[in-house]
Order: structure tokens, then sequence, then C-alpha cells
């Protein structure tokens, strides 16, 4: 039973963690605080083909696993959380294409997006259907050699940089439910803007609500089976992406409060020497590993496989909570300053924060979790 990455996998965190450290770490709060889409980086991330990482290499990508997705999205997301979603929403949806596509979607799509060149966004929620997806108002008819949709999708991730939009829509009646859903890759400029949110974190890419009015798409468009979108969906794992963000960010508020406790000192001592400082510091070590634990477990067993509902759940639920709570022990540790912009644990804590709810809710996480082990 092995426990260590690769010789190869090692290499390729070394890769990231350095570009991470030198080329976004640097300008991540600015970009934050800007609210600025960090364009640059991305452009960077897909001229190394990150962007196309575990796509096969005959369509431009690196054919890498879900274990290297892990490993990179960690890195990536220890120095700037909405860089990581970013690419892993867009890899997300370009993993359903090749999954489920035909080949004249995958030839076309897959190239471009592997390079970055086209960007996707995923289509799923909407206001009445967030963690209740089958719930989607939004639906589409059949006509000729077009499809016709109508409705409205909330919290797409990316919009307004992305290229198409991986749109989920009923195509069948509700009692046929879950075979009843369809998925289209839809161009961005097909939508109108309805919403643009002020988010508490993840403010450089932004999550809008979006509306569709008799939208026509050629039926060519259609990804996978007709009714068979949502259904297909739960056989991707990139999902594995949402507790890598989570162990990146619960791992540099710890580097960063060793950092601090070290250096800061009070009553004639340097902080990190109290005990109770000394074991908060263990507390959040041992969050840092169980999360990456769990998370490349999930990881290593999709690779080999196997079915990870059970694993991805625990991983997410464990990895996200680390999350939450190791940047709040952080701005703690690092007190008054850690309340300020000066440091980075505010941004973390308020990326973090997003991850129990995205990716869905922890509780409905718990409740798969429940099932597995009671056998439901
Ligand atoms: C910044 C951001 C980015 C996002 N990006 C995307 C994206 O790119 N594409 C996309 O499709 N979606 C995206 N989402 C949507 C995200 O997946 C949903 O927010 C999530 O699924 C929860 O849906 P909801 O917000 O409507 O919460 P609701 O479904 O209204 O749930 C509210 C709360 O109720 C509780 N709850 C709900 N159901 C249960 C239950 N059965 N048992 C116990 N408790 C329950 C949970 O605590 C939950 O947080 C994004 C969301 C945010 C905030």
């Amino acid at each position: 039973m092995g426990f260590g990455l690769t010789d190869a996998q090692r290499d390729l965190r070394d890769d990231v963690r350095e570009y991470a450290r030198t080329e976004i770490a640097p300008r991540a709060a600015a970009l934050d605080r800007n609210e600025e889409y960090p364009a640059a980086i991305l452009d960077d991330l897909g001229d190394r083909r990150l962007t196309g990482l575990t796509l096969p290499e005959k369509y431009g990508g690196r054919d890498e696993g879900l274990v290297e997705l892990a490993v990179v999205i960690e890195e990536l997301s220890a120095a700037m959380m909405p860089v990581a979603s970013a690419l892993a929403l867009h890899l997300g949806v370009a993993t359903v294409v090749e999954h489920f596509g035909s080949e004249r979607l995958r030839e076309e799509f897959l190239p471009e997006m592997a390079r970055f060149d086209t960007v996707g966004a995923l289509g799923l929620s909407e206001d009445d259907a967030g963690s209740d997806k089958l719930a989607m108002e939004t639906h589409a008819e059949r006509d000729g050699d077009e499809w016709v949709l109508n409705g409205h999708k909330r919290w797409v991730t990316n919009f307004f940089d992305a290229d198409t939009v991986l749109t989920y829509a009923k195509t069948g009646p509700d009692d046929e439910a879950p075979h009843n859903v369809s998925a289209f890759l839809v161009p961005t400029a097909a939508f109108e803007v309805d919403t643009v949110w002020d988010t508490l974190g993840a403010r450089s890419v932004k999550s809008p609500r979006v509306s569709l009015s008799d939208v026509r798409v050629p039926a060519a468009r259609l990804v996978g089976e007709e009714g068979e979108a949502y259904v297909q969906r739960g056989a991707v794992d990139t999902g594995v992406n949402l507790p890598a963000r989570a162990v990146g960010l619960a791992r540099s508020a710890l580097d960063d409060t060793v950092t601090h406790v070290t250096d800061r000192e009070q009553f004639g001592r340097r902080i990190g020497e109290f005990q109770g400082i000394r074991w908060r510091i263990a507390e959040m070590a041992t969050r840092v590993d169980t999360a990456r634990l769990l998370t490349l477990r999930a990881a290593a067993r999709a690779d080999r496989g196997a079915d990870i509902s059970h694993e991805l759940s625990m991983a997410k639920i464990h990895a996200t909570e680390a999350a939450v709570e190791n940047t709040n022990k952080a701005l703690q540790l690092h007190g008054g300053i850690g309340y300020t912009t000066e440091r980075d644990v505010e941004r973390y804590l308020r990326d973090a924060r997003l991850l129990t709810i995205a990716g869905g809710p922890n509780e409905l996480h718990r409740n798969t979790l429940a099932d597995a082990v009671l056998g439901d």
C-alpha cells in the first residue's frame, strides 16, 4: 500500500508549486481586492496545457489522471483558490465532452479547450434547483435539426471569460427523472446576464445568473445521449478538485500561521512557544494531512476505475471543513493583523467559506455517505 507520490507526480507538483509561488501568490491579494479576473495566469496555465491536464493527448491534453489533477489543484488553490476553480470547472466541462460527446464535438472543442483558447463554464444550478438539481426549469424542445432552449442558470462560474456553457435542460417529462435531462454546449453570447452578485470570497472570478430565451442550438451540440446527461454527469470524477482546493487553502493557512507565530513575540517570547498555540498548530497540520489523504485516496481509486461516491463525499466534507477550520484558526492566531488585508489569511477564510456549499452542500454529501455506510 503506497502513500507517496511517484517521481513524475512530485515533479509535476514541484513545477506547479514554483509557478504558483512566484507568479500567482504575489498577485492574488490585488486581484481579489480589485475583483480582477486572473486572465494572464489562466493563459499561462493554458500554455502549459494544465487546462487540458486530464484530457487525452490526441486532443492536445496531457493524459494525466485524477491524482495529478488533485495535486495541481492543491498547488493553485494554495496560492489563489479562484484560479483553481476556474481551471477545474473548465476541465470538468471538457471531461463531460470527452466522455460523452460525439467525436465531432470532441475534435471541435477539446484541442482548443486543452489550451484554454475555448473556455468552458458549467450551467447546472438554478434559482429553485440548487441542492435539488432535478427541479430545474430550463427546458429544451426539439425543432428539426435544432433544439430551442428557454430558462435560466445561476452561479455560472467564469461566465464572463467563457466561450461556451455546458447547459443542462429538461428534455423529457418529470416522471422520467432522472432520465429527462440533456446537456448542450451553448455559446455564452446566447445568454442574457441578469445578476452579478457581490460575493464574500472568490471575488475575482464571477458567477452570475444568466437566462436563455428561445435560443436555438444545432442538434449536434447535444452532449451525450438525450435524457441521460444528469445520470452521465454522476460518472465523472473531476469533482475531486473541490476537496483538493480545500487542501490548498488549509495548507496555506497553516504555513502562514507557522511563519507568524515563529516571528511574533509577546510577553518576551515567540507566541509559537505557548502551549495553547502549539496544540492548535498540531491540529491544523493534522487537518491538512487527513484532508489530503482522503482526497488522494478518492482520486487514486477513481483512476483505478472504482466507484468513489462514498470516498468523494468523505473527502469533500472533511477537506472543506478542515479548510474553514484552519483558515479561521489562522486568523485568530494572527491576531488583529490577520483581520486586515495586509495578510492573506482573511482572503483564505473568505474563499474557504464557499467550499462547504459549492459542489453540493456538505449536508447532501453527508446523506450520500450515510446511505453508503448504512447500506440504503
Ligand atoms: C460562488 C458560487 C459559485 C458556483 N458555481 C457554480 C457553477 O459554476 N455551476 C453551477 O451549476 N453551480 C454553481 N454553484 C452552485 C452551487 O453548486 C449551489 O450553490 C449548491 O449546489 C447549493 O445550492 P443552493 O445555493 O441553491 O442552496 P440550497 O439548495 O437552497 O440549500 C441551502 C442550504 O440548505 C441545506 N440543505 C439543502 N438541502 C438539504 C438536505 N437535503 N438536507 C439537509 N440540509 C440541506 C444546506 O445547508 C444548504 O447549504 C456555485 C455557487 C456559488 C455560491
